[in-house]
């Protein structure tokens, strides 16, 4: 098999219309990418089977959906307008800017030159003013993390639902960093979504959840089509931990540029929920809460048994949608030698995450029968899959083929002459090219069995 580069899938995704190159028309804005037909929906397959497996397959989790604007207070007290910054270097030979852990050798990498100022820190949150005044008075910031709104929903949620300790709160959406260097295609950008759960529980049961999330977060992108062999954790030194954090594991992806992370699981202790109380100013921040904990704190819980308040601490697993949809695809993809010479791109994908579920074919796209067949068929299949099917009615039956390979379409359904006097089909197999004659009434049965669509 021939090892691919990252050029490979950044071709695959512009050709087949999965990721195109933001605002490219007038040139494109650096860190900022557009997800095509295709690419909107394996990344919403994504994003669903992740949904699924914290909020639908579990009991003691719940989701909200919270603002992108954020309230500066909510940022000053989690100690993002403080430490939220990467170490930034300028090149004083040819200009260009640079985070300063990844300069190797004390080399700029554009020239070479070892003519660096010292570092500075460069804080990565962007900001935009509120309301019609544009003094810089009422300003907000674009949240940097998913996870501050949690923190700040923490009450309304517990007060709202019926859970005790442990219980999460989970949460899909934009964040925005202003990285110093994006590269590496969608892996490092501004603007990128996050896949976060904040998973509340008793101070002592934190060690004890961490482990248990790191296991059940590794097996989860292993059910996505990851395979161990491209996977290592990483046991953050101490020295590089966030400010938040306690410790932190993360799950590290072999990309095409290099091992790199692909989710983060943070033990944050009780960090935000201190650090917001003391916003609120209502009590003193981090461990010392613990001696100091009133009940009218506004985001301690109680113990129902001994009556007394605390804050719980947070295990978080912070995934981002765009880096696992580029390991997904990293890993989907392959360049397959076939007989005589001849090589197909496919794309493995697991059938959950491809985003066409079946593609039916009508063998001669101007035979007005075959095509009403087809189209009877199609509607008949998409009452009942979660997903897309697609009539594609466009050309010969090869090029067809090539192209559901290419976009991981598990399996291509053919109508033809035969299709007209016995409601059967040949369904191919994306993977193995086996085809195999399928009637109309096994059919919904059939692609259920062989892909779990
Ligand atoms: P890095 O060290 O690579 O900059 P990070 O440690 O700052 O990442 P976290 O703050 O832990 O990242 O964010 C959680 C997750 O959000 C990351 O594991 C990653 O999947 C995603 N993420 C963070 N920054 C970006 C970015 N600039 N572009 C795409 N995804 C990102």
């Amino acid at each position: 098999m021939k090892k691919h580069t990252m050029e490979d899938l950044v071709s695959l995704c512009k050709r087949r219309g999965f990721i195109f190159q933001s605002n490219e028309i007038y040139g494109g804005l650096q860190g900022l990418y557009d997800y095509g037909p295709l690419g909107v929906e394996l990344k919403n397959n994504l994003k669903k089977s992740w949904w699924n497996s914290m909020i639908y397959e579990r009991d003691d989790i719940e989701g909200i959906d919270s603002s992108i604007l954020t309230n500066p207070l909510v940022l000053k007290y989690s100690g993002h307008e403080d430490t939220f910054s990467d170490p930034l270097q300028d090149c004083r030979d040819c200009n260009s800017r640079w985070r300063a852990d990844h300069i190797e050798e004390g080399k700029c990498p554009n020239c070479g030159s070892e003519n660096l100022t010292d570092p500075r820190p460069f804080n990565l949150m962007f900001k935009t003013s509120v309301g019609p005044v544009e003094d810089g008075s009422s300003f907000a910031y674009l949240r940097p993390e998913t996870a501050q709104n949690i923190f700040t929903n923490f009450k309304n949620v517990m007060d709202s639902t019926p859970h005790a300790l442990p219980f999460g709160i989970a949460q899909i959406g934009k964040a925005f960093r202003n990285e110093i260097t994006p590269r590496n295609f969608i892996f490092r950008v501004r603007e990128f979504e996050q896949m976060e759960l904040e998973f509340f529980v008793r101070p002592g049961e934190d060690e004890k959840w961490h482990k248990e999330w790191t296991e059940m977060r590794l097996k989860w992108w292993q059910e996505q089509g990851l395979s161990s062999d491209n996977i290592e954790l990483y046991h953050v030194p101490e020295d590089e931990l966030a400010h938040y954090s306690k410790a932190t594991v993360d799950i590290m992806y072999r990309y095409p540029h290099g091992l790199e992370e692909l989710e983060g699981i943070a033990n944050r202790t009780d960090f935000d929920l201190g650090s917001h109380t003391k916003g609120q100013k209502q009590l003193s921040i981090f461990s010392k809460v613990a001696e100091n904990t009133q009940s009218n704190a506004k985001l301690a819980v109680q113990d129902l048994e001994t009556k007394e308040w605390f804050l719980p601490f947070v295990i978080e697993p912070s995934a981002g949608v765009d880096r696992g949809f580029l390991a997904i695809l990293n890993e989907a993809y392959e360049e397959e030698a076939l007989e005589g010479g001849k090589t197909r791109i496919v794309l493995h994908l697991k059938p959950h995450l491809s985003p066409i579920k079946a593609a039916v074919i009508p063998l001669k796209r101007n035979d007005s029968n075959i095509v009403e067949k087809a189209v009877n068929l199609k509607n008949k299949l998409q009452r009942t899959i979660s997903g897309k099917v697609l009539l594609e009615n466009t050309g010969n039956i090869g090029k067809n083929y090539r192209k559901h390979d290419e976009i991981g379409t598990p399996a291509s359904i053919t109508v033809d002459f035969q299709s007209l006097d016995d409601d059967t089909f040949t369904v191919r197999d994306r993977d193995s090219m086996q085809q195999e004659r399928v009637s109309l009434e096994e059919i919904r049965q059939f692609l259920e069995e062989n892909y779990e669509i």
